[in-house]
């Protein structure tokens, strides 16, 4: 075959038959990010608060909490519930031994964006929620800044110049060293203090903001009302998956 004659999207046509044609978990043959057995192995997040995407048991309107205080953004997407293989592919990306999981855990994300914004109109820009430098000296590298850099890959592929775009530097800053999200619990969560994060560079009207996981909520309410107080007008939640409660 002469490459040299072949378009770019022929090109990528050709590589994805010729190294796309395996699923990514289990290499099984597929013409798909994951083989169908795979697949339905992952906790899909179908009962959830119409909100929020908090996991529920059955498909409620809004949970007690969205009821009590409506959150600050738009709309949540959070196709997955944090447990299982997605709790597992999350964890082995963070400590850096699973950055090849990346690319199909944002496909999956970037199909479901698809549907989503099927009437919708896109954000102009999207932003993710950054670790701390200090941690990302620690890991070597800041998962949601490569996750976000691939979900960029996969729907300028998808949506073309549709696409939002992602700044070459993340505005968005955490400025302060806080405990890891997970070691805390609920009620020290929640009190976490709003400015562990702030803003340096301009910002668009319409916002996606990425997290890689959504717990309490709390880091993404933050985040978002920071967005707004410097002129966001509207800000769209993307996380690839949500943590059940714990009586979930
Ligand atoms: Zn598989
Ligand atoms: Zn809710």
């Amino acid at each position: 075959m002469d490459w040299k004659k072949l378009s770019t999207t022929k090109i990528t046509q050709v590589y994805k038959s010729v190294f796309l044609s395996q699923c990514y978990i289990c290499n099984a043959k597929t013409q798909n990010t994951l083989c169908k057995s795979c697949h339905e192995g992952f906790p899909t997040n179908l009962n959830h608060c119409q909100r929020c995407k908090r996991p529920t048991h059955k498909a409620s309107v809004l949970c007690g909490q969205c009821q009590t205080n409506r959150p600050a953004y738009t709309i949540c997407i959070a196709p997955y519930r944090f447990e299982g293989i997605i709790k597992t592919l999350i964890h082995s990306i963070k400590f850096n031994q699973g950055t090849h999981y990346i690319r199909p855990l944002t496909y999956l994300l970037s199909e479901h964006l698809i549907e989503s914004y099927s009437s919708e109109s896109w954000p102009e820009q999207i932003l993710y929620v950054p670790s701390h430098p200090s941690r990302i000296k620690e890991r070597g590298f800041c998962q949601t800044k490569a996750m976000t850099i691939q979900l960029t890959k996969n729907l300028t592929e998808l949506l073309g110049e549709k696409c939002p775009t992602l700044p070459k530097n993340n505005p968005l800053k955490k400025v302060k060293n806080t405990q890891a999200q997970h070691s805390l619990s609920r009620k020290e969560r929640l009190k976490s203090p709003q400015s562990s994060y702030q803003l340096d560079g301009p910002i668009a009207k319409h916002i996606a903001l990425f997290d890689d996981v959504m717990t309490t909520g709390s880091t993404i309410e933050n985040c978002t009302k920071l967005l707004l107080k410097a002129g966001a007008e509207r800000v769209d939640i993307w996380v690839i998956a949500r943590t059940p409660d714990k009586e979930y």
